[in-house]
């Protein structure tokens, strides 16, 4: 655990060592600015005072020189250093999160919220930003403050130094105390907000199920009662903080009022008590005080943050595997499943039972059977993105579960339903940000059928967010085409064309069918005679298992599952 905190806190101060040593030295002087300052106080009031030894006119504009200077030079320095400090940080620190979110395996992202990652690299990072960077700068300031004032108390006065700061307990004690109820009130005010946006979220994303089914009273009627609360909690919030405030205030009068008194005490009783002593007791109180609340509360806020860097690289941690054997660059014989079998983990019955099929190198294959029979799983099988299934699954011979799987993803292009397009130009979309040859971009473009729309459209052309730019079928063949570049020598389709126009889906169809020496495995749940006829072998599935398999003649003549799956769908 700490050695996989200490991974990502390192990568706040690699090759930022000077700037944390500058602007911690920037964090300590400004304590001793304080400390200055009340020297500074004490001289010119005993100066007024007329007590001997205290500087005259000229004395005292050497003091406030002194300060003005000092104050400058500390805030050049915590302009030069600090913020130099934390934007590298952040960046080395997120840059560094995001390599390993990137080089997570397909299974270990799979079936982890997004949401989490996505509150890791916002709201965590503020967080973070906040009570570790800037939080132990604050505690170094907070922790010379204290030292640093009670060392001066002490040289100036040990017995005032007993009474100030058993006056300025009084103060102390009380913000501690509320400061707690504040505390609290602050975390119901998180809660509140967290269930407050849900509802918006829902609100927003269920636009379309409020407006068909007339819902929009009872979800205003939602979101007021989650607005009321959030109202509440920060009304409640507010008084705590003006209850504080009255209470600290009168608290701190008191305490000044004290320890004017106890000098004055003193002072008639011999005590070598100047006025402006009496003022620096004052001044010096507060800071060896505030530390005695300011330090817990920080280190609180580095505990949080090293909390949730522990939780960010819990979720990043990926299990060890071993490197596994290269599969072959070229696919020879084909893909063979000899009785597979595999169960989502919870899952009543398995998901595929006792697969056995071979997809040779080269063909067209077609997967077919009604929704729910285990498509889907069987290509998530063969892109490795389950290992924990029973039985083989072989490419040339090769079992799956101990091969690398950067050969896999070299050998292997999935294409899915949802094709995901950046809102980036149409050539990048295909390249995905790389650069290839020229001819073989335009022969990926070819194949893919993209030719003319890159014609009409340009490569500039921005598919937009989304791709709301593309049709369907478009986004579909910028998917083929990245396959295509990549050159992977097997296509795995799962239902590519399901959502497009009849007409479309038989065009990509038929762009698919067309691509000679590459092994294509399509699932689909539409029946297209024109489709089917090409392939060179069906495999329908049935509740997880092979009902039959065969080329389409086959298996018409035999009038079994397929049969009738293809004579109910016309
Ligand atoms: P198809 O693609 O043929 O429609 P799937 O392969 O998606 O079918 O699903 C096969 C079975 O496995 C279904 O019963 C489905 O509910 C179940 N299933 C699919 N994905 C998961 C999952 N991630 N977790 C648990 N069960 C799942
Ligand atoms: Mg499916």
């Amino acid at each position: 655990m700490k050695r996989k905190r200490s991974e990502y806190t390192a990568s706040f101060y690699r090759g930022n060592r000077g700037m944390f040593f500058l602007a911690a030295l920037t964090a300590l002087l400004t304590s001793g600015l304080h400390l200055v300052i009340a020297r500074a106080l004490q001289q010119m009031i005993d100066g007024i005072s007329g007590v001997p030894g205290a500087p005259g006119l000229a004395g005292m504009a050497g003091w406030i020189a002194a300060v003005l200077a000092l104050i400058l030079l500390l805030q050049a320095m915590e302009y030069a250093f600090q913020p130099r400090f934390i934007r590298r940080a952040m960046e080395q620190y997120k840059d560094h999160a995001f390599r390993k979110l990137t080089e997570k395996s397909l299974a270990s992202f799979d079936g982890e919220a997004s949401a989490r990652y996505l509150a890791a690299f916002s709201h965590d990072a503020e967080t973070i930003e906040t009570g570790w960077l800037e939080g132990q700068f604050q505690l170094l300031t907070s922790a010379a403050d204290f030292v640093g004032a009670l060392v001066m108390m002490l040289f100036y006065s040990p017995a005032m130094t007993g009474i100030s700061c058993a006056f300025f307990l009084l103060p102390a004690g009380v913000s501690l105390l509320m400061g707690q109820r504040i505390q609290q009130a602050e975390g119901r005010v998180s809660r509140k907000n967290e269930t407050f946006t849900a509802t918006l979220k829902d609100s927003l994303g269920g636009f379309s199920v409020m407006k068909s089914f007339r819902a929009e009273g009872p979800i205003q009627a939602l979101f007021a009662r989650g607005n009321r609360a959030l109202e509440q909690a920060k009304c409640q919030k507010r008084r705590q903080v003006i209850a504080l405030g009255t209470l600290a205030s009168l608290a701190g009068v008191l305490a000044q009022l004290g320890t004017f008194w106890a000098g004055a005490w003193l002072a008639f009783s011999g005590a070598a008590i100047t006025p402006g002593v009496l003022i620096v007791f004052i001044n010096l109180a507060a800071y060896v005080i505030e530390p005695l609340q300011v330090i817990p509360e920080k280190l609180a806020g580095l505990r949080a943050a090293g909390g949730l860097i522990d939780k960010l690289a819990d979720a990043l941690e990926e299990p060890e595997r071993a490197p596994g054997a290269p599969l072959p660059g070229r696919l020879r014989q084909g893909i063979e499943l000899r009785d597979v079998s595999f169960a989502y983990k919870g899952a009543e019955h398995p998901a595929l039972e006792h697969i056995s099929a071979r997809f040779a190198a080269g063909g067209c294959y077609a997967v077919v059977g009604g929704s729910g029979s285990g498509k889907s799983t069987l290509l998530g099988l063969l892109t490795a993105s389950r290992r924990d299934y029973s039985g083989q699954i072989l490419y040339d011979g090769q079992e799956l579960k101990t091969a690398s799987l950067e050969s896999l993803y070299d050998l292997v292009g999935l294409i899915q339903q949802k094709v995901f397009l950046f809102d980036a130009s149409l050539r990048d979309n295909i390249t995905l940000f790389r650069d290839f040859p020229a001819p073989q971009l335009e022969r990926a473009v070819r194949q893919a059928g993209l030719g003319p729309l890159l014609e009409t459209r340009g490569p500039a052309y921005c598919c937009g967010e989304n791709g709301r730019g593309l049709s369907g079928g478009e986004q579909q063949r910028v998917a083929i085409a990245r396959s295509l570049l990549r050159q992977s020598q097997v296509l795995l389709v799962d239902e590519a064309t399901a959502a497009l126009d009849p007409a479309t889906a038989r065009q990509v169809n038929l762009s698919l069918l067309e691509l000679t020496g590459i092994t294509r495995i399509l699932v689909t749940h539409r029946l297209d005679e024109s489709l089917l006829r090409r392939c060179d072998g069906i495999l329908a599935l049935k509740d997880g298992r092979v009902a039959e398999s065969g080329t389409f003649d086959q298996l018409m003549a035999q009038k079994g599952y397929f049969y009738s799956l293809f004579t109910v769908s016309r």
